[in-house]
């Protein structure tokens, strides 16, 4: 992050760093802010849009499975509930004309027959037997030839053992005849007492399960099973003989149910293969029966996982393309700062080069006709003096026949230099007036102080002791006339006036002696 905000902003701190001292660009930095802040509004909206489509795809995606999952429990629970339904019905049936008929040789044919009837063209049903007191098989749909045990058999010890009188389920058993996986559903028979008489059994074919489990679309690691409410499997798929009777009283799909009820749909990690899935689970109303069906999250949220990969690219894309035009964009703006300070100081140095005067560095005489006449029309509006103080170097014409020009120029910039160096105060400004005359104007200023600060520009200029052997003193002086107004009270007070008054008061000290002030 930190990395990306010096890659953003290196060229805009280095301008920043650049116009620092230059107040003059510092407008243009809410352009830079502006350009900022909607780069980062951009990105954040690009980013949030991205989280937020990847993950509304993500839910829809779970809500698709979830009602997927759901259908698919609900078939298989529909179809479990037919065939234990057509079991119960054909158990009851047989109870029904056993304590009628009663069982005995004289209706056991009709047993029989009634059986293979019962039990012909239903292919959920591999047989339908009666087991009398001893598990010996008195009457079976599979014929009259057949013949057979069930003592060993888990239902028939339960029922011996249990005066249930409802529909009793077992885990499935390998047929003794065909060999194929059954599933007992079977009742206890009594005698009128209540003692027991045997058992009545309906083995269906797990084979009939199979085919409506191998229908669903469960994916490549999906998984549905039928299990009693007990947690003893009777039914997986993909189907595996080892797991029949498995007892996952203690996964998490049981455990769920004996927390959230008899339908629930939650995502868990499977116990038998350790694979994380999306269950729906329902527990039938009249059987101890669960059946479940299953998607592996990998398997939901494969095709989600390819298009979120491909938004966040584009996103990323996008984003990076953004940030070049920022770049870009931020580039531009500190390339025309650049120039525009540049103006702005050729500018500047323009200015300051068209108001001053070349030799000497003093104003220059169009700037001290502005400022005297700004000056007078300030001191108007205040009521405030304005002094000029006119200044004139003595015999300089001789001084340049003497020493040359060069010497002259020399000595008008060191006069010049003292003349500056004289005037103190911010709103004073010294100028040179034309040839070897020079000027001060003196805002605010009255005679006293005009008179103190002319007094000691020409201590000054005698102080440089520049020799000059035409002078009276041996050394450059000058003549200076201070004149003072008061706009406010003096009529017609005005440059021209000041200027003369003030150059009267200069020939005045030109005729009386020279090196003074008038
Ligand atoms: P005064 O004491 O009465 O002022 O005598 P002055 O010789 O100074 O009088 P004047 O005004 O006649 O002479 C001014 C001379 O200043 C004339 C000119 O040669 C010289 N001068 C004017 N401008 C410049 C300049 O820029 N450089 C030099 N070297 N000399 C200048
Ligand atoms: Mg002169
Ligand atoms: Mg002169």
């Amino acid at each position: 992050m930190a990395t990306l905000f010096i890659y953003l902003f290196r060229p805009a701190m280095d301008d920043a760093t650049n116009r620092a001292a230059q107040p003059a660009a510092r407008h243009k930095r809410p352009v830079t802010a502006l350009a900022s802040t909607a780069f980062f509004c951009i990105c954040a909206v690009l980013m949030g849009m991205t989280a937020w489509i990847v993950w509304s795809a993500h839910e829809v995606r779970l809500r698709e499975a979830e009602a997927t999952t759901q259908n698919m429990a609900r078939t298989l629970a529909a179809q479990a509930y037919m065939e234990l339904e057509l079991a119960d019905v054909m158990l009851e049936d047989i109870v029904e004309h056993l304590r009628h008929e009663g069982n005995n040789d004289a209706t056991g044919d009709r047993l029989q027959r009634h059986l293979e009837q019962l039990s012909r063209n239903i292919v959920e049903i591999d047989g339908l037997f009666i087991i009398d007191r001893q598990g010996k098989w008195l009457a079976t749909s599979l014929g009259d030839s057949e013949e057979g045990n069930s003592t060993d058999r888990a239902y028939f010890h339960f029922h011996q053992a249990n005066r249930q009188a409802g529909t009793h389920i077992s885990t499935p058993i390998l047929g003794k005849k065909g060999g194929q996986w059954l599933l007992p559903v079977s009742r206890r028979v009594e005698l009128a007492d209540g003692s027991f008489a045997g058992v009545v059994l309906v083995t269906l074919r797990l084979q009939s399960f199979e085919h409506v489990y191998n229908s669903l679309n469960l994916g490549n690691t999906g998984t549905a099973f039928f299990a009693l409410d007990d947690g003893r499997l009777i039914y997986r798929r993909p189907f595996d003989a080892k797991v029949i009777g498995m007892d996952v009283s203690q996964g998490v799909l049981l455990q769920t149910y004996r927390k959230m009820g008899p339908a629930g749909t939650a995502m868990m990690k499977a116990r038998v293969d350790g694979v994380e899935r999306l269950y729906s689970y329902r527990h039938l109303e009249r059987f101890p029966v669960i059946v479940a069906a299953g998607l592996s999250r990998d398997d939901i949220f494969s095709d989600w996982r390819r298009l979120s990969t491909q938004i966040v690219a584009a996103s990323l894309v996008a984003g990076a393309l953004l940030i070049f035009l920022f770049r870009r964009l931020m580039r531009q703006i500190a390339i025309r700062d650049r120039i525009e300070t540049e103006l702005q100081q050729a500018n500047a140095e323009l200015e300051a080069r068209a108001s001053q005067d070349g030799l000497t560095g003093l104003a220059n005489r169009r700037c001290f006709d502005e400022k005297l006449a700004l000056e007078l029309d300030r001191a108007r509006r205040h009521a405030q003096p304005v002094s000029l103080i006119m200044m004139d170097v003595d015999f300089f014409k001789k001084f340049n026949d003497s020493y040359g020009h060069v010497a002259g120029d020399d000595c008008l910039r060191a006069v010049a230099g003292a003349v500056a160096g004289s005037v103190h105060r911010a709103e004073d400004l010294a100028a040179r007036y034309g040839g070897e005359e020079f000027a001060v104007i003196m805002p605010g200023a009255d005679t006293a102080g005009a008179r103190a600060v002319a007094e000691a520009i020409r201590t000054a200029v005698v102080a440089l002791q520049i020799p000059h052997a035409a002078s009276a003193i041996g050394v450059v002086t000058i003549s200076l006339g201070a004149a003072t107004v008061y706009p406010g009270q003096d009529q017609g007070a005005d440059s021209t006036a000041l200027i003369r008054a003030a150059d009267a008061l200069l020939y005045q000290s030109k005729t009386s002696g020279r090196n003074r002030v008038s």
